[in-house]
C-alpha cells in the first residue's frame, strides 16, 4: 500500500478522500489555491502545497504544477477526486511518465469513453442497448437537422465532450433544431474547447438508474448495484438513492451485467459509473417493464459514491487505493449484498425560487445534523467547508452532502427530513427548504420517479410558507424582542419607535416576506401578556405572544401565539431574519419603518449580471435596437448559462465588458436606452 499519496482536488472530496487514507495510515498531501489557503481541505492534509490562482485553470487543472507537488512531497500516488483532472486522460498519462500512480482508470479507457459519441460507438460493438440517435462523425448542420428529424421529435442535442449537465438541448420542434444546436456548439466549445454534438431521441418520462461497477488490475470486474439519480434540476442530480425503487432482481443483474461488459469493453480498472436513462412503458406500477439504454460512463468517483457505500457496507475509497495499489478486487460479485436504504441529498448554495441561480456568499451561521462524516452512519454529513468560510463563484455551489441510510425507503426519507430541518445555513441561499419540500412531495414519498419530477411537482415546491406567515413573523418579533432585553433590559418597548397611549404601549414592525410587505403590532398592558397581530384588516391575525429562550446564549426558542405552539431557532443578521422550525424555514427581511417612506423605482436600461461569472457572449452590438425579451449576453457562473434579455424595446448603447471577462455580481454588462411606451 502507499505511504503518501497526493489530492488533486479541494472541497467534500478532497476531505473524503483524506478521511479514507488518515484510517488506513496513509499520509496526504493537499494542494490549493489562492481561495483556498485557508480551506478545510488544506487542514485535513498532513501537508499542503499553493499551486496558483483561484480560477481552476490556474490552480485544479495545471497539471505540472500537481505532478512538481507531488514530487517534491514524495507523494506515490495521485487521488484525482471528481470534476477537475479526474476524467483527463493525458493527465493520467504524465502521471505514469512521471513515476506517479494515477488513482483511477488506464489513460486508454477514459479516453475510449470520454466522448459520448466515441464511447457509443464502443458500446454498440459491445451489444450494450443505446438509446436510438445520431453520433457521427459527420457534424454538417443540415446533416444533424436532417438525423434530427429522422430519429423524430422530441430530441435532445448533447456535447459529445459535455458533462456536469452542461451543453445539453431538448428540441420539440424541427424548426427550433438550428437555433438550439447553435447554442449548444457554443456552450460545448466555450466549456470543453470541442463543439462536436451527438443526438438522442429525447426518452419520456425517463429515469435515471446508473450502476457501479468497479475492476481490479488482474482482469476481475464487479457491480455495486444501481443508485436512482432520477430526482434531477437543468439535467443535474439533486437526490440520488439506493436501491432503485420499483427494481427487480432480474433487471438489476441484466443491468449490472451490461454495465460490467461496458466496463470490459475497455479494459475498466478502478470506481467508474456506466449511466442508463430507463424508459417506463408500463408506468410506475410496473417497474419489471423498464427498458435500459447506455447514456455514458463516469470514469471516476462519483459525488453520489456514499450512497452505495451506505446499502454495501464497503469504503469506495479504500477499495480505490487498495485496486491501484496493485491489489485484488476485496470481494467477488457473489460476496456483495444489499442492506436497507440510503438516500443523497446535494445541498448546494443556490436559489430554487430564481431557476436555481448559483449563490455566493460566506457561512454566516453553518448547522448541522447530528452525523457522522465521511462514513457509513445513519446520518452521514459530508462536506469540505466551515462556519464563516466563503462559496466562490471559483467553484461548484454545492455545500454538503447529506446521507441518510435506514431498514426501509420510508425510514431513510422520515431521516432525511429530519436531518434536513436540522440543518441551519444562514448567510447565502441554499436548497435545504427546497429539498425538503422535495422529500416530502407525493412522487418522491411515493416513489414515482422520473427526471420531470421537479417539474411536475412544481406547485407543491415553488413559492411555499411552510412555517405560516403568523408564526414566522411572531418567531422574528420575539428573537427581536429578546436580543433587544440582552443589550438594554426587559423593557420590549424602549425603543423610541414604540408609542404609549390609555396605558398600553404599542409598537409596530415591518417585514418583507415572499415577496409581500407585512406589518405586525405588538401591544402591551401593564399586568397583561404580550398580544400580537400579524397582518391588517379581515386576514388580520391576533393573539397573546409568549416565548422563552431554550438555553442560554442560544438561538432556540419556545413560542407560542394564539393558539400556536412550536419551536424555533431564529437567526439575527442586520435586517434579515431567519426562522427554522419543525415545518420549515422562513426567511425575513425587517423594514425600518421610518428609514423606508417610500421605495425607489426600478432601474431603468441597467443590465447587470445577475450572479458574479463570465460573459461568453455578447448577442448584440452597440448602436443595435433590440425588442423586448431579446437575448442580449450571455454569462457562465458555476456551470451554467444564463442569458440576459431586455426588459423593454431599446437601443444598446455601450458594452461595457469584453467575452471572457470575469464579471462580479450586480456588475453593469452594457447600457440600453429604453423605448418605454
Ligand atoms: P456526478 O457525475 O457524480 O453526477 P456531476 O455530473 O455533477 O456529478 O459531476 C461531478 C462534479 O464533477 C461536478 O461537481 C462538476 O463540478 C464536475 N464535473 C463533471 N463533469 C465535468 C466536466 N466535464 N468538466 C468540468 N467539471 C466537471
Ligand atoms: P452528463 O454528462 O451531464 O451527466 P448525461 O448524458 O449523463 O450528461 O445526461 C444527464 C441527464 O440528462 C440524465 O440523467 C437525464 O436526466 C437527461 N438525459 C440524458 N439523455 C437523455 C435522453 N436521451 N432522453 C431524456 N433525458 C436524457
Ligand atoms: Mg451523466
Amino acid at each position: 500500500m502507499f505511504k503518501k499519496i497526493l489530492i488533486a482536488n479541494r472541497g467534500e472530496i478532497a476531505c473524503r478522500v483524506a478521511a479514507t487514507a488518515r484510517r488506513l495510515g496513509i499520509k496526504t498531501v493537499a494542494v490549493h489555491s489562492d481561495a483556498d489557503a485557508g480551506a478545510k481541505h488544506v487542514a485535513a492534509c498532513d501537508e499542503a502545497i499553493h499551486i496558483g490562482g483561484s480560477a481552476p485553470k490556474d490552480s485544479y487543472l495545471r497539471w505540472p504544477a500537481i505532478l512538481e507537488a507531488a514530487q517534491a512531497t514524495g507523494a506515490q500516488a495521485i487521488h484525482p477526486g471528481y470534476g477537475f483532472l479526474s476524467e483527463n486522460e493525458e493527465f493520467a498519462q504524465a502521471c505514469a511518465a512521471a513515476g506517479l500512480v494515477f488513482i483511477g482508470p488506464p489513460a486508454s479507457a477514459i479516453k475510449d469513453m470520454g466522448l459520448k459519441a466515441e464511447s457509443k460507438r464502443l458500446m454498440e460493438q459491445a451489444q450494450v442497448p443505446l438509446v436510438p440517435g445520431y453520433h457521427g462523425a459527420n457534424q454538417d448542420a443540415a446533416l444533424l437537422q436532417a438525423e434530427a428529424d429522422r430519429i423524430g421529435y422530441p430530441v435532445l442535442i448533447k456535447a459529445s465532450a459535455g458533462g456536469g449537465g452542461k451543453g445539453m438541448r431538448a428540441v420539440d420542434r424541427s424548426e427550433d433544431f438550428a437555433a438550439a444546436l447553435a447554442s449548444c456548439q457554443r456552450e460545448a466549445s466555450n466549456s470543453f474547447g470541442d463543439d462536436a454534438v451527438l443526438i438522442e431521441k429525447y426518452v419520456q418520462r425517463p429515469r435515471h438508474i446508473e450502476i457501479q461497477v468497479f475492476g481490479d488490475q488482474h482482469g476481475n470486474i464487479v457491480y455495486l448495484f444501481e443508485r436512482d439519480c432520477s430526482v434531477q434540476r437543468r439535467h443535474q442530480k439533486v437526490l440520488e438513492e439506493a436501491p432503485a425503487p420499483g427494481m427487480t432482481p432480474e433487471l438489476r443483474a441484466r443491468m449490472g451485467e451490461a454495465a460490467v461488459a461496458a466496463a470490459r469493453a475497455v479494459n475498466y480498472v478502478g470506481a467508474g459509473t456506466v449511466e442508463f436513462i430507463v424508459e417506463q412503458p408500463g408506468g410506475y406500477e410496473h417497474p419489471e417493464q423498464m427498458k435500459f439504454y447506455f447514456m455514458e460512463m463516469n470514469t471516476r468517483l462519483q459525488v453520489e459514491h456514499p450512497v452505495t457505500e451506505a446499502i454495501t457496507g464497503l469504503d469506495l475509497v479504500e477499495w480505490q487505493l487498495r485496486v491501484a495499489a496493485g491489489e485484488p478486487l476485496p470481494l467477488a460479485q457473489e460476496q456483495l449484498q444489499i442492506k436497507g436504504h440510503a438516500i443523497e441529498a446535494r445541498i448546494c448554495a443556490e436559489n430554487p425560487e430564481r431557476q436555481f441561480l448559483p449563490a455566493t456568499g460566506r457561512l454566516d451561521r453553518y448547522r448541522k445534523p447530528a452525523h457522522d462524516s465521511f462514513r457509513i452512519a445513519s446520518v452521514r454529513f459530508d462536506d469540505g467547508v466551515r462556519e464563516g468560510d466563503a462559496i466562490s463563484p471559483f467553484y461548484d455551489s454545492m455545500v454538503a452532502k447529506l446521507i441518510v441510510q435506514g431498514d426501509t425507503r420510508e425510514q431513510a426519507l422520515a431521516r432525511l427530513d429530519e436531518a434536513l430541518a436540522q440543518t441551519h445555513i444562514v448567510g447565502l441561499a441554499t436548497n435545504v427548504q427546497f429539498l425538503r419540500q422535495v422529500v416530502r412531495s407525493e412522487s418522491f414519498a411515493g416513489a414515482r420517479l422520473d427526471t420531470a419530477l421537479i417539474e411536475r411537482e412544481r406547485a407543491a415546491l415553488f413559492g411555499q410558507d411552510p412555517v405560516g406567515l403568523p408564526l414566522a413573523v411572531a418567531a422574528a418579533v420575539a428573537q427581536t424582542l429578546l436580543a433587544e432585553r440582552a443589550c438594554q433590559g426587559p423593557d420590549p418597548f424602549s425603543k423610541t419607535d414604540g408609542w404609549r397611549s390609555h396605558g398600553i404601549f404599542a409598537r409596530r414592525f415591518a417585514f418583507d416576506y415572499l415577496g409581500e410587505r407585512v406589518s405586525a403590532t405588538l401591544s402591551y398592558h401593564r399586568d397583561a401578556a404580550l398580544q400580537l397581530t400579524v397582518g391588517e384588516g379581515a386576514t388580520a391575525v391576533s393573539g397573546p405572544l409568549q416565548f422563552t429562550p431554550r438555553q442560554p446564549g442560544d438561538w432556540a426558542l419556545d413560542i407560542a401565539f394564539g393558539t400556536q405552539r412550536s419551536r424555533a431557532t431564529v437567526y439575527l443578521d442586520g435586517e434579515r431574519v431567519e426562522v427554522f422550525t419543525p415545518q420549515g424555514a422562513a426567511q425575513l427581511v425587517e423594514v425600518d419603518l421610518l428609514a423606508h417612506a417610500g421605495d425607489s423605482g426600478a432601474e431603468g436600461g441597467r443590465l447587470t449580471a445577475p450572479m458574479p461569472g463570465k460573459v461568453v457572449a455578447f448577442l448584440v452590438a452597440a448602436g443595435e435596437r433590440v425588442a423586448q425579451g431579446q437575448p442580449l449576453a450571455v454569462m457562465e457562473a458555476m456551470k451554467m448559462e444564463h442569458t440576459i434579455a431586455a426588459p423593454a424595446d431599446g437601443v444598446v448603447s455601450e458594452l461595457l465588458y469584453a467575452v471572457g471577462d470575469q464579471v462580479g455580481d450586480g456588475a453593469e454588462l452594457l447600457k440600453l436606452e429604453l423605448e418605454l411606451a
